[in-house]
């Protein structure tokens, strides 16, 4: 496996495979490697010729500095990781490298922006659409490899990708025993909050199991109490809403397909989630 920190570097070794004809898969990470990312890497070394991976923890998506200065890094751990799925290239670049001179490009998702995240992290989604267009111009694969775990950036890296000719593959959510997401901000949880974090999916799962063609209202005032109710979890938001468009929605009707999103905060770490109504 080779490390490339240039973006140069990076497109000639590229261009070189592209001319005998392989083809790139590639997932953006910031790095703090779990289970989660590696099912996205096993994905494309099984469907692509080359592989390539980034690690690079993008300031510009970080609405809160406590949370930048905090995430989890731990290169050596993830190089291994990802040489064991036999990973082709990981792309570990530094901020000079991706931002030379500050970004001032702003995107526009409509309202698929405004809504969960999008309002709750103002300026996330920018930042999360001025790194992945800087990479994807980079890398120019010919697959993209995402997790169903952050459902609304999915939803929001297809509407960007309209301009790219790039299919975008959306992967399943991995999850702990206790069936937790995994995510890399999970190292950061105390004994406490760990052991009180897998309420939020089993919350999840009693909507679906309970409030199918009942009011959003009835499930939004249930999950508030469920989750509170644990000392350590406090709800930041609960919403159901259009898998495709994101709109929000009142009743839990089965005429359009339905997911069910979630934001909690763990002691001081956000933590996200969602379930598919209907599947
Ligand atoms: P991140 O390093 O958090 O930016 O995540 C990189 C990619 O891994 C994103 O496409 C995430 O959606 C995906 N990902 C993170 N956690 C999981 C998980 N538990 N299951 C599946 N995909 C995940």
């Amino acid at each position: 496996m080779q490390i490339i920190k240039h973006t140069g570097r990076l497109k000639l070794v590229l261009s070189r495979y592209r001319k005998q004809g392989a083809t790139i898969g590639f997932i953006p990470t910031m790095g703090a490697l779990h289970p989660g990312h590696l099912s996205l890497i096993k994905q494309s070394v099984i469907t692509d010729d080359i592989t390539v991976s980034s690690i690079y923890v993008n300031p510009t998506q970080f609405d809160d500095k406590s949370d930048l200065k905090n995430y989890p890094r731990n290169f050596k751990s993830d190089y291994a990781l990802l040489k064991s799925e036999e990973c082709t290239i990981v792309f570990s670049p530094d901020n000079k490298e991706m931002y030379p001179r500050p970004d001032n490009r702003r995107f526009n998702f409509g309202r698929m922006g405004d809504v969960m995240e999008g309002k709750m992290r103002p300026g996330h989604f920018n930042g999360v659409a001025q790194i992945v267009t800087k990479l994807f111009d980079a890398v120019q694969p010919h697959r993209a490899y995402f997790g169903k775990k952050d459902f609304q950036q999915l939803a929001i890296i297809q509407k960007l990708v309209n301009d790219y000719d790039i299919e975008i593959v959306a992967c399943p959510i991995i999850r702990e025993k206790d069936r937790l997401a995994m995510s890399s901000r999970n190292s950061l949880l105390s004994d406490q909050e760990r052991n009180d974090a897998p309420a939020i999916y089993r919350t999840l799962l009693l909507v679906k199991e309970k409030f199918r063609n009942r009011n959003v209202k009835e499930a939004e005032k249930f999950v508030e109490e469920r989750i509170n109710k644990y000392t350590s979890l406090k709800l930041e938001y609960f919403q159901i809403v259009n898998s495709i468009t994101l709109d929000p929605v009142d009743e839990i009707a089965s005429t359009i397909p339905l997911t069910a999103c979630i934001a909690v905060y763990a002691g001081s770490v956000r933590l996200i989630d969602n379930i598919d109504i209907f599947s």
